[in-house]
């Protein structure tokens, strides 16, 4: 054996995975949207970015990016393309499940974990989890969203910001 040549194992990989993160700053004046869901910030805060900086959104388009392996969401919608101001993050989701499925890849299923020190998200976890759903064409079920505090610690905890990871399989279809 230790004269062979390495050989690259032939396979027909019919899954794929993929991990995307985002981070967007909490500042005045700016609405909060999570899952595009508008949501009341106890202290008036919103999310800062060109687009309407759902992270949420963001880290599940990245993750299904990433599990081509097509880049991120930066390479599709330049945050300094005036096309995107103002976006809604949903649309651009449909956008990259458009380029997955014309690749020839189905969504099994996403899952996200939010990570916010207020306001409290489990009240509208449901309504994220059907709007992301809606447009990824999947059912409700293959849509996890999860949601915890960072106790206080960090860019997170210090209200600075709210951050997101979120993972995706595909099948090959
Ligand atoms: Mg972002």
């Amino acid at each position: 054996m230790s004269n062979s040549t390495p050989q690259t194992p032939v396979t027909t990989t019919s899954l794929r995975i993929g991990n995307g993160y985002d981070i967007h700053r909490l500042v005045p004046g700016r609405p909060l949207i999570l899952g595009g869901q508008q949501l009341e910030h106890p202290a008036g805060l919103g999310l800062d970015g060109h687009s309407d900086a759902d992270v949420l959104v963001h880290a599940i388009m990245d993750a299904l990016l990433g599990a081509l392996s097509l880049g991120d969401i930066g390479k599709y919608f330049p945050p300094d393309d005036p096309q995107w101001k103002g976006a809604d993050s949903l649309v651009l989701l449909e956008q990259v499940v458009a380029l997955v499925k014309a690749r020839g890849w189905g969504v099994v299923n996403v899952d996200a974990v939010l990570i916010a020190e207020r306001p409290k998200l489990k009240p509208h976890i449901e309504a994220m989890r059907s709007a992301i759903a809606l447009r990824i064409g999947v059912a409700p079920d293959q849509v996890g969203v999860k949601a915890t505090t960072n106790e206080k610690l960090g860019p997170e905890g210090r209200e600075e910001g709210i951050s997101c990871q979120a993972v995706a399989l595909l099948q090959a279809c």
